[in-house]
């Protein structure tokens, strides 16, 4: 048995992209569970649209998903090899210098063309079953422009050869491709390994996924605030499932659980919610130091300062605010449209917020306010928490009408429409600051 060796090739022609994730992951899955060996090879042969940033934003996203290389390689740094072939080629008379058609201003190039033996060329793909391809319409294809300008085809297979790879997974636009390389393969008594095309990755409603529909470099995701494991999931179960309906699952599992059989035809569909909805299945899983740091993270300047120096609250509101987002990144928006000031600095709010709809009478309101104070303090400083804060004040709400007691005190809480109940509220603020906060409201009223 030979070692399972698998690749994941990109050309550094644009950023690393949800999408080519799985073709990563894939191969980097199929490796690890043969105890085999994953490549990284960067193909840079087209050296115009190739570009060092793109490589770097490559290696940098799948280093931040784990999804770590055992051997690197990059085209360019392999000229010599893919001279040394062409030669061979030409000196077994499979490929040859041809001569182009003189160009309008009468230049007649050259290039290297392959000898296509002009059969039909058959091959496994692991998803789809056999694959058969008339190879004549291909004619004697262009395999270099130069001895020093391999084209894509060629150097695949070069590399996919002297590196040993015996598993290629990638994606279905690779498949027209896929006859070329073998008659390259064959002409150089190359091993054939084995395919696997993944399915196109569509949108949820069928059509051509596009920036639109959530599909963004890796990169974005990162600072959108999605955790690695969420992305890793997620794309798995593009094109892939365990064969039962578990959805969640951790890259160990996924190590197990792996296999090319269970890949899918066809029915990728890329859908953001369910992106959202791991993501947040993965963000409630996080240690409180974790969840805390990425949250402080995403907290705008101001509010992160005055979030490191009362800890204790900060604390507290952790698991909250991990409850109200699917992504770090909504922290931040909600953070910058004041959201969370309320737990660090007092309120401010027009008087007439403090109104219940089906009670607007200031001196009233005032009143329950008042007797809302009472309950407070007759709650201990220790057992000054939410359940005990609603069993001192329940009564006398239900008594006079809850709406016209919680509303106008948890307004007077957070000065905001939506917030916590203001049980909550009150055992994150403590009972000091909830006193005052509440006699602050009671002054305004009675203005
Ligand atoms: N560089 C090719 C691409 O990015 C790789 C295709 C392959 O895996 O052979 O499409």
């Amino acid at each position: 048995m030979r070692q399972v060796i698998t690749r994941f090739a990109p050309s550094p022609t644009g950023v690393l992209h949800i999408g080519s994730v799985r073709t990563a992951l894939y191969s980097w899955l199929y490796a690890k569970q043969h105890n085999g060996k994953f490549i990284l090879r960067i193909e840079d042969t087209d050296k115009e649209r190739s570009k060092k940033e793109f490589e770097d934003n490559i290696l940098d996203g799948l280093k931040w998903l784990g999804l770590t290389h055992d051997v690197f390689y990059r085209q360019s740094d392999r000229a010599d090899l893919y001279k040394k072939y062409l030669e061979t080629l030409i000196a077994k008379g499979s490929a040859y210098i041809s001569k182009e058609e003189p160009t309008e201003e009468g230049e007649r190039s050259e290039v290297i063309r392959f000898k296509n033996p002009n059969g039909v060329v058959t091959f496994r793909d692991e998803a789809r079953g056999d694959i058969s391809f008339d190879t004549t319409e291909l004619k004697d294809f262009v395999i270099a422009k130069d001895f020093e300008t391999p084209l894509y085809n060629f150097a695949v297979v070069i590399d996919d050869f002297q590196m040993g790879v015996t598993h290629i997974i990638r994606g279905d636009d690779a498949i027209s491709n896929t006859p070329r390389q073998i008659l390259i393969q064959e002409a150089l008594g190359a091993p054939r390994p084995m395919y696997t095309h993944l399915p196109m990755i569509l949108a949820p409603d069928k059509t051509k996924l596009s920036k639109r529909h959530g599909a963004l470099a890796v990169t974005e995701y990162r600072e959108e605030g999605y955790l690695p494991e969420a992305i890793l999931n997620f794309v798995a179960l593009m094109g892939w499932n365990p064969g039962n309906d578990q959805e969640v699952l951790f890259l160990d599992e996924m190590q197990k659980l792996f296999t090319l059989e269970k890949v899918q035809k066809g029915g990728a569909v890329f859908n953001i919610d369910k992106l959202k909805w791991l993501n947040k299945h993965y963000m409630k899983l996080l240690s409180k130091e974790r969840a805390g740091e990425s949250i402080l993270n995403f907290f705008p300047g101001v509010l992160r300062t005055k979030a490191e120096d009362n800890p204790v609250i900060f604390e507290k509101i952790v698991p909250i605010i991990i409850d109200h987002v699917s992504h770090f990144g909504e922290v931040r928006a909600l953070a910058e449209s004041g959201e969370y000031g309320y737990f660090f600095d007092e309120p401010t709010y027009p008087l007439e917020a403090l109104l219940w709809k089906d009670d607007t009478d200031r001196t009233r309101t005032a009143e329950k306010l008042q007797k809302v104070v009472v309950l407070l303090q007759s709650v201990s400083e220790e057992s000054f928490d939410a359940e005990h804060i609603k069993a001192a004040l329940w009564d006398f709400a239900t008594e006079v009408g809850r709406g016209s007691v919680l509303w106008p005190m948890r307004y007077a809480l957070s000065g905001r429409e939506k917030s916590p109940d203001p049980f909550t509220l009150a055992e994150i603020l403590g009972k000091e600051v909830t006193v005052n906060r509440v006699n602050e409201a009671i002054k305004l009223l009675m203005v």
